[in-house]
């Protein structure tokens, strides 16, 4: 086994859904490596336990192509220290990227670090991939009993051995043929020796939006990636599309897509995306994540407005993920005749990393008083409102509660900008066990819920208010599992994050 080194690796016992991961693909551009290294640190927030670039340049001594792999465990920033890796090391004008969060596949082996590789009679094919295989044990155990070896322990690989074993002879149709028999979610970039490939899988669960940078093209989970490298939004892949990007494309902009066999499921997004995961600053499945998260939060207030007649409240956030939705929040709740003022009332501290020492049998009331302090003269006498976005465990907000108590509030009442979590996710995000949820462990009443809480009021967004406060544009439909239940596929027993270690 391999183990992880550096001091980037995200808290091990965290209190929101992880992270997914981040991917990023670049075509026709002759800094093709930099720029994904620069796509990849606007990406950061979606993985950091490991981060890797791969490209693609012709060599003219052996008059063939050749790929060039940089990868590593750590922030982007770790990875990519030496400026000579993304000139000298990693040529070519192609190039895909990944920021790792391990949602299948040990977090502790090196091997599963993306992008992966393979080589074969068809040429070198690397990729890149955010979602989960739903299918991934059942193909797994089918391949290995057909010889199969596998490198990895990630659900990715699977991809790779498909398109190597297709008996299709064109590429692009290996890629296709691979895709069509593997289930669950997946947004990739795909980098073959002279083309970027994009898919999303039918369903649509992650995000996948298409750039363009003067003549070449970039594809990035969300458009954050696009901004920092000043490339132009232009659309998104679309469920069960497959995308080239090729030298036909570079002269003519004539982009070649193709579509999944079951191009006409219906389309699930993560509705999570919205929510929590993406950047606020990001255009996610064709909408502004900001927009969206206002209008949680005014939907919220409508739903749990704030505050009895003739009184002020104090409405604060939790830095950074509620900010937006808290906006929104206060914006309806005056609107309602409510006297709400918006306060920064806790104020985070962006450097606490897993190095934070911790010996002390309160450790996690430590960290969260590291990560986070309150602004007393805001709070102290005031009837207070926290907004978050989520409540998973329910230890940090609890820890916020009891802060902001400390810090004098005669009242606290605490809004979530969605409903109870009670379910994991198969679809590519990382929640506790289902024991370890608060909702789960209080039954699903709300009121018990606020009572472990310690607080004067909860209120939490319904489902109907969520679903009516997302895009629609399109006939958009969504994935909420984690609240419902109602998974849109079979699931099979899920592949253990450290089974069949390397
Ligand atoms: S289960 Fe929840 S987190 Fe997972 S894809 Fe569905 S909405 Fe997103």
């Amino acid at each position: 086994m391999i183990h992880s080194r550096g001091d980037s690796r995200p808290d091990p016992i965290p209190d929101k859904p992880r992270d997914h991961c981040g991917v990023f693909g670049i075509y026709g551009h002759p800094q093709a490596a930099l720029l994904t290294y620069y796509g990849l640190h606007a990406l950061q927030h979606r993985g950091q336990e490991g981060s890797g670039i791969v490209s693609s340049s012709f060599d003219p001594d052996r008059n063939r192509h050749r790929f060039h792999v940089h990868k590593d465990f750590g922030l982007v920033n770790d990875v990519f220290r030496e400026d000579q890796v993304l000139t000298d090391v990693l040529r070519g004008n192609l190039a895909v990227g990944h920021n790792r969060y391990s949602t299948a596949g040990s977090a502790e082996n090196k091997l599963n670090i993306q992008p992966l590789t393979v080589n074969y009679r068809g040429g070198n094919v690397a990729i890149s991939h955010n979602g989960n295989l739903t299918n991934f044990t059942r193909l797994r155990k089918v391949l290995q009993d057909e010889g199969t070896i596998f490198q990895t322990t990630s659900d990715t690989e699977i991809i790779l051995h498909l398109i190597a074993r297709s008996r299709e002879r064109d590429q692009i149709k290996q890629i296709i043929d691979a895709l069509d028999q593997v289930e669950g979610a997946f947004s990739l970039a795909l980098l073959t020796d002279d083309k970027l490939v994009a898919a999303r899988d039918p369903h649509g669960w992650r995000p996948l939006a298409v750039g363009r940078l003067d003549q070449g093209y970039v594809v990035a989970s969300e458009t954050c990636a696009f901004d920092i490298i000043n490339a132009e939004y232009i659309g998104e892949v679309e469920p069960g599309e497959v995308v080239v990007f090729d030298e036909e494309a570079l002269q003519t902009g004539r982009i070649k897509s193709f579509h999944l066999r079951k191009n006409n499921t219906r389309h699930h997004f993560c509705i999570f995306e919205y929510i929590y995961f993406s950047r606020p600053d990001s255009r996610v499945f064709g909408e502004s994540v900001d927009s969206v998260r206002r209008r949680l939060g005014k939907a919220l207030a409508e739903e749990h407005p704030a505050g009895k007649e003739g009184e002020e409240v104090v409405v604060i956030n939790v830095p950074d993920s509620s900010n937006t939705a808290t906006i929104g929040y206060v914006s309806e709740n005056n609107r309602l005749g409510k006297n709400s003022e918006f306060e920064m009332g806790l104020i985070r501290s962006h450097y606490v990393g897993r190095t934070f020492i911790q010996p002390a049998q309160d450790s996690r009331e430590m960290k969260v008083r590291a990560k986070f302090n309150t602004v007393k003269s805001i709070l102290k006498g005031k009837k207070v409102v926290i907004v978050d976005d989520s409540i998973v465990r329910g230890t940090t907000i609890t820890q916020l509660v009891a802060l902001v108590r400390k810090a004098g509030a005669e009242e606290i009442h605490v809004r979530v900008t969605s409903p109870p979590i009670r379910h994991p996710c198969h679809y590519g995000m990382d929640f506790p066990s289902e024991e370890e949820l608060i909702a789960n462990r209080c039954g699903g009443d709300v009121e018990r819920v606020r009572g472990e809480l310690g607080v004067d009021t909860l209120g939490y967004l319904s489902l109907e208010k969520l679903l009516a406060s997302v895009p629609r544009n399109g006939g958009a439909s969504y994935c909420t599992a984690c609240f419902s239940g109602e998974y849109p596929t079979p699931i099979e027993a899920p592949a253990s994050k450290d089974e069949n270690e390397i």
